[in-house]
C-alpha cells in the first residue's frame, strides 16, 4: 500500500505543541447527546449481538425511507440497502461486488486518497479522470467518456467533494448518467456529504441513473458527527445486494449492532442536530472566503463538505514540501495535495474542523506564508 502524504505530515505534527489542525478530516463536536443515549440503551436492552449481514431490518427501512423522503430518483426499497462498517466498508463492498482482477476503475484526480487504495486492494487497476481548478474542481463528462475502454467496470465520484468542496451539478449528474447508461458500467456515487452542503441542493445520483447500475454509499460519520461509532450504508443495484450482504460475512460479518441501534435514532429523531452542523461549516466556510477571498489562491469556493483546496503555485514548491516548511516555520498542518492525486500538487487542502478563531489564525498564517515565499522568488 502506498504511504499517504498526509501521514508524514501528521506524524511530524505529533510531536509538536499547540499545532493548529487544519489538517484533520472529521467533525470537531461529539455526536448528538440523543443518540449517545439511544446506544446506552440499546445496550443495556441487550442490543450486543451480532445482526444480519446486511444490518437491521429496521435501520434498513429506516435508510431507504430517508432516501424516498429526498424524492432522489426511483425510491430504494429496504432489500436494497446494506448496512456497513462506515460508508468506506460501502465503497469497498460495491467494488468487491463487481469488478474483477485487472478491471479499470475511474476515480477522480483529487480525490480521497482511499479510492485509489481500495481499488488496488481489490485487484482492480485505478485510471484518473481530472477535476482541474479550471472546471471548479468537478470533472469533464466528455474526458470521463473517453477514458472507457473494454475494462472500464465502474465510475466513481463523488459530490460533494472532498477535497475541494465542489458539487456536482444537475446537468453534469445528467451528462454522468447517460455515459453509464451507454456504456453499461456501474456507477458508485460517494455521498457522505450529502448534507453538509452551503449553496445549491445537493443532487444524487440515484436522480439520473437506472438503479441496476448505481450504488450509492453514504452514512452517519459526517452528518452526525459519528466517525467513531463505523457506522455506513450502500444502496444497491436490486439484483446485486443479496451479493453484497454475503460479502459483509467474510469482511465485518455486520457492522456494530450498538452502532446500528444509535444509526437508528439518528435517522428516526429530530433532524434539527444535522441543519445545526450544517450551519456552523457554513461559517467556517465564510470565514475561508474572508481570508483567502480576494487573494486568488482560493480557486473555487466551497459549495459543501468542511474542506477548500488552496492554490501554492505561486510559492514554487511542491505541496508536501510546502507542508513540512509551513508545519515546522508557522506551526499549523495542511494536507499535501499530493496525497489527492498527482494533479493536485499545487495546492494544499484545509479542514474546517476546528474552532473558528484557530480556523482564522491558521488560515491568516497560510495566507501569509504562501505570499511571503511568492515575493521572495
Ligand atoms: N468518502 C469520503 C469522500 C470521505 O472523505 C470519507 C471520510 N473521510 C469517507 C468516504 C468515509 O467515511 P466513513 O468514516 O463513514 O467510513
Amino acid at each position: 500500500m502506498p504511504r499517504s502524504a498526509i501521514r508524514e505530515i501528521m506524524a511530524l505534527a505529533s510531536g509538536r505543541p499547540n499545532v493548529i489542525h487544519l489538517e484533520v478530516g472529521e467533525p470537531d463536536f461529539s455526536t448528538p447527546r440523543h443518540i449517545i443515549d439511544a446506544a446506552f440503551e440499546a445496550a443495556r436492552a441487550g442490543w450486543t449481538k451480532y445482526s444480519p449481514n446486511a444490518g437491521l431490518q429496521t435501520l434498513r427501512e429506516l435508510v431507504a425511507q430517508r432516501a424516498a423522503r429526498r424524492g432522489s430518483g426511483q425510491p430504494p426499497t429496504a432489500d436494497q440497502v446494506v448496512i456497513t462498517t462506515g460508508a468506506i466498508g460501502a465503497l469497498y463492498s460495491a467494488l468487491m461486488a463487481v469488478i474483477d482482477p485487472g478491471d479499470e476503475v475511474l476515480i477522480p484526480d483529487p480525490g480521497w486518497p482511499n479510492y485509489q487504495a481500495i481499488v488496488h486492494l481489490a485487484g482492480a487497476k485505478p485510471v484518473r479522470y481530472l477535476q482541474q481548478a479550471a472546471r471548479g474542481f468537478l470533472p469533464d463528462a466528455a474526458e470521463i467518456a473517453g477514458l472507457i475502454t473494454s475494462r472500464t467496470k465502474a465510475l466513481l465520484i463523488n459530490t460533494p467533494g472532498n477535497p475541494s468542496g465542489a458539487m456536482f451539478p444537475p446537468d453534469l449528474m445528467a451528462q454522468i448518467g447517460e455515459i453509464v447508461a451507454r456504456s453499461g458500467i456501474y456507477l458508485i456515487s460517494d455521498e457522505v456529504y450529502e448534507d453538509i452542503v452551503f449553496e445549491n441542493a445537493h443532487v444524487s445520483a440515484a436522480i439520473e441513473v437506472p438503479p441496476d447500475r448505481v450504488f450509492i454509499v453514504s452514512g452517519f460519520s459526517k452528518s452526525y458527527a459519528m466517525t467513531g461509532w463505523r457506522l455506513g450504508w450502500l444502496i444497491c443495484p436490486p439484483s446485486l445486494s443479496s451479493i453484497v450482504a454475503g460479502l459483509q460475512e467474510p469482511v465485518t460479518s455486520c457492522a456494530s449492532t450498538v452502532a446500528q441501534k444509535a444509526g437508528e435514532a439518528a435517522l428516526a429523531g429530530d433532524q434539527s442536530c444535522v441543519a445545526e452542523l450544517c450551519e456552523i461549516f457554513r461559517r467556517r466556510r465564510d470565514i475561508v472566503i474572508e481570508v483567502f477571498g480576494n487573494t486568488g489562491l482560493l480557486p473555487a469556493t466551497p459549495q459543501g463538505a468542511f474542506y477548500a483546496l488552496i492554490d501554492i503555485r505561486s510559492t514554487g514548491q511542491r505541496s508536501l514540501e510546502f507542508a513540512k516548511d509551513f508545519l515546522i516555520d508557522r506551526n499549523t498542518a495542511v494536507v499535501p495535495g499530493i496525497t489527492f492525486g498527482p494533479d493536485c500538487d499545487g495546492y494544499v487542502r484545509v479542514a474546517f474542523t476546528t474552532s473558528d478563531q484557530d480556523l482564522r489564525e491558521g488560515l491568516q498564517r497560510l495566507r501569509a506564508h504562501i505570499e511571503r515565499l511568492a515575493r521572495g522568488r
